[in-house]
């Protein structure tokens, strides 16, 4: 397990306390997405293709620290677009880390050598560096060429000034089983906290329609990975994740998990996104509105066409990290026995019952927030002309 002891008994705690209170749905991981601008144009990325007035917008450090003070998840993951650009992120970064919550902060570490001098190595804080495998694989995936050993120098320059550093490795469809476990021996040389890997959403808005993974084809490859990664643990490799075994378990099909969307809420530059950090169909102006109006029965895999082929980390690892709480001789199982890549896999969630994907809804916000961005624009204007 790649989670220091200290993170694991307070976020175990925390589960524990949730669950003898009988809440049936919290949060465990708040997504903070502070802007949406990047200095990456990712083939899979369905976070950028927005105008340039929303990509201008930022989540204040004001807005930041009331987003921790709603939401009561003990981790913040900060993602993006790319959160180095963001000017108050040192700052938001020490006033969680004063606020008790255990920091990630996902980077795709173009930056890192430039800011690394305006953070402080911290026990709780992390740096999560985006490696999508070997150089090939991730300088196709981030359409770079130059950008895997970028972000190699910017690994070893963090754990060199004494971080807690990860990497963030995503998987799409066609990636080499070979090349994958390949490219974990590699990690697990490198005394980091460990990989958190994931298949790719499908979000709509990306670049490369392609190369999504559906779910059968998502557990054929994670079971073809975990099975190498059992001849490498022979020969000394142990890979190390970030993630729950059983997150990991079912992503090689043995384990029929519905998402948990909101153990992941997420705060952008548009509100709480409805109903997930992948899916933006609707936003809430508190933390408390989202919980309290989000119909999540709407969601969900077998609940809404656009989730049938998620099987992303961020919707389902609460669900596993809960299980684990809930039934700890599962998680035992795949301690003990290592995580089942042979044989029947456990049965899915039928699709057939999905309701049909409203692809206008992107639109329909877009215009929205044009339409506020604009308004706030006249305002200002308005109160900068002299009286006559
Ligand atoms: S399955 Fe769950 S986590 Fe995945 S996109 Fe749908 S609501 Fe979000």
């Amino acid at each position: 397990m790649g989670v220091p002891l200290n993170q694991a008994v307070r976020v175990g705690g925390y589960i524990l306390k949730q669950h003898l209170k009988g809440n049936k749905r919290y949060p465990l991981v708040l997504m903070l997405e502070p802007l949406f601008r990047c200095n990456l144009a990712c083939q899979g990325c369905g976070k950028i293709d927005y105008p340039n007035e929303i990509l201008n917008q930022r989540i204040s450090l004001e807005d930041a620290i009331k987003a921790a003070e709603e939401c009561p998840a003990p981790i913040i993951a900060i993602a993006g677009g790319e959160p180095l650009l963001h000017k108050e992120m040192p700052q938001i970064v020490e006033a969680y880390l004063k606020m008790g919550k255990f920091v990630i902060l996902c980077t795709n570490a173009l930056l890192l050598e430039k800011k690394i001098d305006q953070y402080k190595p911290h026990k709780n804080f992390c740096w999560d560096i985006h490696l999508d495998g070997d150089k090939e694989m991730h300088d196709r995936s981030v359409d770079q060429d130059g950008v895997y050993e970028r972000a190699i120098d910017a690994l070893k320059l963090s754990k060199s000034k004494g971080f807690r550093t990860s990497i963030n490795c995503t998987l799409f469809d066609g990636a080499d089983p070979d090349r994958v476990a390949a490219f974990f021996d590699m990690v697990a040389d490198l005394d980091i906290e460990g990989v958190m890997t994931s298949p790719g959403y499908a979000y709509e808005r990306a670049p490369d329609q392609e190369h999504f993974l559906n779910r059968q084809r998502t557990k054929e490859l994670f079971r073809a990975v975990f099975r190498r990664g059992k001849e490498s643990k022979k020969r000394g490799k142990v890979w190390k994740f970030t993630q729950s075994p059983l997150f990991l378990d079912f992503l090689a099909g043995n384990q029929s998990y519905a998402c948990t969307p909101w153990g992941n809420p997420t705060r952008n530059v548009f509100g709480w996104q409805r109903p997930c950090y992948l899916l933006g169909e609707g936003y809430a102006k508190t933390y408390q509105e989202l919980m309290d109006s989000t119909d999540w029965d709407k969601y969900g895999v077998g609940n809404y066409e656009k989730c049938s082929d998620c099987m992303v980390h961020s919707g389902f690892e609460a669900t596993a990290v809960m299980d684990s709480i809930k039934r700890p001789w599962q998680i035992a199982k795949v301690a003990l026995k290592g995580i089942k890549t042979e044989g029947a896999m456990a049965k899915d969630i039928p699709l057939d019952k999905a309701r049909k994907a409203d692809f206008n809804v992107f639109t329909r916000h877009v215009d929205s927030k044009m339409a506020e961005i604009h308004a706030a624009k006249a305002a200002r204007q308005a109160a900068a002309q002299p009286a006559e």
